[in-house]
């Protein structure tokens, strides 16, 4: 067995990172700019904001973070999202989710200029990853991708299974893994809450992806011998004995199924950690994208 190591991966992407922006810096060009939108003070959504401001930080982007309350109006939300559209600095918009119930996501995302989307969410963006057309690819898969490239790991005509079908992570996995790239070209099954007889078919497969925010799910007697496994999963789990009085608990009893993979995904540790790798990618492509287009 491989640990398939988030530390290791991402900070290899973010030392690239780095460097681009060092010499982007050095001709005398702004910095790549992120902003991100903050609704409430969910915990979680604290803890992943911070660290993506942190990882901007690191790399040498520019980020502003946009704080509102949890009692703002859907119609405000969406005028914060037209100044960040217009403003010329401004590269990359993330809103963090989940937003509260009074605002529809769906209407957040789609008001984000589709050229600024790094989160990969907007409908242009789906549509443009089904297609297999250059686009901005959802962090987490995105993430993923660069994870079984970095260690170099063959993909082409595995099995692979994705369990949880959310248009953040599993149906745009399924997308990648099925599609004609280096770290694809898998025969993809996607499996969700109606699947019937669901080990049978984690138990052919040679990728298992997991994904459906079930601490623990993924047990040894569902993986074959050998199988790739990467957890995506991500759920605070009561724990006295901790500092926090929780544990972060992936998809996947790492203890148990470790010793029958090839390669896996530890959690925490792993997949997340990729994630803003994902989204800082994704934040250079469209600073590029956007002096491209001033220069024509
Ligand atoms: P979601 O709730 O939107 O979707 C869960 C999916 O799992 C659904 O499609 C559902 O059909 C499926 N599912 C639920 N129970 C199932 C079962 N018993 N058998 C088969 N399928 C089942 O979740 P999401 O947003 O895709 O997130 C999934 C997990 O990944 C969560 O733990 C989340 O916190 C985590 N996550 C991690 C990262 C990261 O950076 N590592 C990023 C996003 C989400």
């Amino acid at each position: 067995m491989q640990l398939l190591d988030g530390r290791v991966a991402s900070k290899a992407v973010k030392e690239q990172l780095k460097a681009e922006v060092e010499k982007i810096v050095a001709t005398g060009a702004r910095a790549p700019h992120l902003a991100v939108i903050l609704v409430g003070n969910n915990g979680a959504s604290e803890t992943y904001v911070a660290s993506k401001v942190k990882t901007c930080a690191e790399i040498g982007y520019q980020s502003t973070m946009v704080r509102r309350d949890l009692d703002i109006t859907e119609a405000d939300l969406l005028a914060e999202i037209q100044k960040l559209n217009k403003d010329q600095s401004v590269d990359g918009i993330l809103v963090q989710l989940p937003l509260p119930k009074h605002i529809s996501e769906q209407k957040v995302i789609a008001a984000i200029d589709p050229t600024k989307d790094v989160d990969g969410f907007h409908p242009v963006s789906a549509g443009n990853l089904t297609l297999g057309m250059p686009t901005f690819i959802p962090a987490t898969p995105y993430g993923i991708m660069l994870m079984l490239e970095h260690y170099q790991i063959p993909t082409k005509g595995k099995h692979a299974v994705v369990i949880g079908r959310s248009n953040i992570v599993g149906r745009p996995m399924s997308i990648l893994l099925s599609g004609n790239n280096p770290y694809g070209n898998c025969t993809v099954t996607l499996c969700h809450s109606h699947t019937p007889n669901l080990q049978d078919i984690c138990l052919q497969a040679d990728i298992i992806v997991a994904a459906l925010g079930r601490p623990g799910f993924v047990q040894p007697e569902m993986v074959k011998d050998g199988a790739i496994i990467i957890d995506v999963g991500i759920t605070r789990v009561e724990d006295a004995t901790a500092k926090k009085g929780y544990r972060i608990k992936g998809d996947v009893d790492f203890e148990a199924v470790a010793p029958k993979s090839s390669y896996i995904t530890p959690v925490p540790g792993g997949v997340g950690l990729m994630t803003i790798a994902g989204l800082l990618k994704n934040t250079l492509v469209a600073y590029e994208n956007r002096q491209e287009d001033l220069r024509r």
